[in-house]
This record gives C-alpha cells, structure tokens and sequence, in this order.
C-alpha cells in the first residue's frame, strides 16, 4: 500500500492564511497581536525556533518582540521581565522557549506566565483546563497533530491511538486532547514509555500511532499493523540530516499514511502558537 503524505506544511500554509484574515480583521478593530518570546543562553536549536516564529509572526502581520538573556540570567531577573510583559498591554502572548539553562526552575518560570498570556499551554492552569474539558490554550505540539488529523480527514473517534512518550509537552497533553469526549477527538488512547514492558504489541493494535521518543527510527515496519495512521513528531539530528523517531522507510510500506520528517508536524507547531496568540488578543475584543 502506497502510503498518503500527510503534508503539514501545506496544512499549516492553510492555517497561516485563515489567521492572516483574522489579525486583518483585528487589525481594523485596532487590535495588534502581540507575542513575546523569551529565550535564554545559545542553544542553537532554540535560536532557529524562535527564528522561525519570529518570521511566522512577521508573515501573518502579529508583532512580536524578542527577549534574548544571557546564559548568565538569574531566576529572579527572568521572574521580572516575565511579570513586566504579563502587564504589557501590547502582548497577549508569551513564550519562554524551552530548555532553559539548567541552573534556572522551569516549572517556576512557567507558572509566573498570566495564564492568559500562556500561548504555549503549559501554565499548570491550562493544563489543569485541559485535562478537565475547559477551554484552554493547547500545547501546540500536540494540538498541531490533532489538526493535522482533522485536516487529513482521518476520524479519531472510537479509534485505538497509541502515543509513544509522555513528555510534558508532548506524549501527555497528546494524550488528553485526545481523550476528551470532543470532536476531533474521543479516542481510546495508550500511552507508552521506557516503562512499558512490550512496546510492540501496543504499538501493533495502534490505529492510529503518534511517535514523540527523541530516538531517531525507534519504530520499524515490523511494530505497526497494515493501514494505520503514523505521526511521527520526533526531531532528530543525524549524520544523514534531520530524522523522525518513526523508520520512514520501513514504516510507510504498512500505513495508510504518515507524516515526514521534516515538513510534518513542525510546521504546525508554529501555525498552532501563531493560532493561539490570535485567540489571545480576540479575547480583547470581547473584553
Ligand atoms: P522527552 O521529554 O525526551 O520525552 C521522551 C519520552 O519518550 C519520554 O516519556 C520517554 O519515556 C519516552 N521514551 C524515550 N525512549 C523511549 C523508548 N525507546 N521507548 C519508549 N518510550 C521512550 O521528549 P519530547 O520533548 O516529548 O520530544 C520527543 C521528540 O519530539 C523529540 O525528538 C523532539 O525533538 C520532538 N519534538 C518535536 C516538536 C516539533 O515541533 N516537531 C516539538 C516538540 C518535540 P520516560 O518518560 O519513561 O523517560
């Protein structure tokens, strides 16, 4: 079976051009989305994230601002310019991109974020919101697969999703979203990790498998059944370029389809934080 690419940048493409209308349209209401990142130290690949939400932000009309400290930063000063854009009016998102240098408490860090202004889903208050069914800023990993499904017309509901990991901000939130009794989602999902003791037989009953490991090709052919539906997040720098957590090769002779690495969920997860900072300030209007 020749497998479907799941094509996240043309779904993203998409989404940028709806919200693109609607910051037009905030716009002639005299509202600017504003988004500011936060990023501390050099990490390379945290400097082409912020990047490319930069640009993202540039492309669809949305300021944005961005806060780059030293590796040096001590909690307190990051405290501080968190709390200053919680009351900067002309932000009505923040991202503080993640890993943080290790002397600082991201969890910390993350919880000063207004809840309000938490367009990346991790304030405990929003992961709180999610897991109870209540409007929520998602975490846009997981909520740009669960639109990249939506959108690739393949239907959750009553189906077997198998999430291997369970990261913060991946593998649990995937989890939640997933499970609620919601359209676009109301699967029966199992989620797998390194304490899993046959990673196999889940992940063969898997109708649908979302791969977030950090292990490049640790899912093979010979572990998924014919016809599933593969998405693999996993971001992996090797020799051979840029590699998912799902063995491509082996891997979409068996499924229905499959998202590729890169230009599968990457690109969503920009178009789902430029999705949430757009709804941040929509909320001004209704204010
Ligand atoms: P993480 O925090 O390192 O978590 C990895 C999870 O996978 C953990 O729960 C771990 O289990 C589990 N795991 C690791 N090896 C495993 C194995 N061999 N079998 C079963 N489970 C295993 O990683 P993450 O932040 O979720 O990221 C996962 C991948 O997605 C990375 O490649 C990352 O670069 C990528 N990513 C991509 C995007 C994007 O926008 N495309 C965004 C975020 C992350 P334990 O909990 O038991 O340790």
């Amino acid at each position: 079976m020749a497998a479907k690419i799941i094509d996240g940048k043309l779904i993203s493409g998409q989404i940028k051009e709806e919200l693109k209308l609607e910051v037009d349209e905030l716009k002639e209401r005299g509202i600017v989305p504003g988004l500011a990142v936060v990023i501390v130290g050099e990490d390379p690949a945290s400097q082409v994230y912020v990047g490319q939400k930069e640009k993202s932000c540039a492309a669809l009309g949305i300021y944005s601002e961005k806060h780059a400290l030293s590796a040096e930063t001590s909690q307190n000063e990051l405290i501080g310019l968190v709390k200053e854009l919680n009351k900067n009016s002309k932000i009505h998102g923040i991202l503080v991109q993640l890993p943080l240098p290790r002397h600082l408490d991201e969890s910390e860090v993350l919880t000063a974020i207004d809840p309000e202004k938490d367009v990346d889903g991790f304030h405990p208050v929003n992961v709180g919101k999610l897991v109870i069914g209540e409007e929520a800023y998602l975490p846009c990993t997981p909520h740009g697969v669960q639109e990249l499904l939506i959108r690739s017309d393949v239907d959750v509901d009553g189906k077997d999703v198998v999430i291997v990991g369970r990261s913060n901000i991946v593998g649990k939130p995937m989890a939640m979203i997933l499970l609620q009794k919601k359209k676009g989602a109301n699967a029966t999902v199992t989620v797998c990790h390194t304490g899993t003791r046959d990673i196999a037989a889940h992940t063969r009953q898997a109708d649908i498998l979302i791969v977030a490991v950090g292990k490049a090709k640790a899912v093979t052919g010979d572990m998924v059944k014919e016809g599933v539906v593969v998405i693999d997040v996993g971001v992996n720098r090797t020799e051979a370029g840029l590699v998912g957590d799902v063995d491509f090769e082996t891997v979409k002779e068996k499924a229905s389809a499959i998202t590729p690495v890169p230009g599968g969920v990457g690109p969503m997860t920009i178009a789902m934080l430029m999705m949430n900072t757009v709804e941040a300030a929509k909320k001004k209007v209704s204010e």
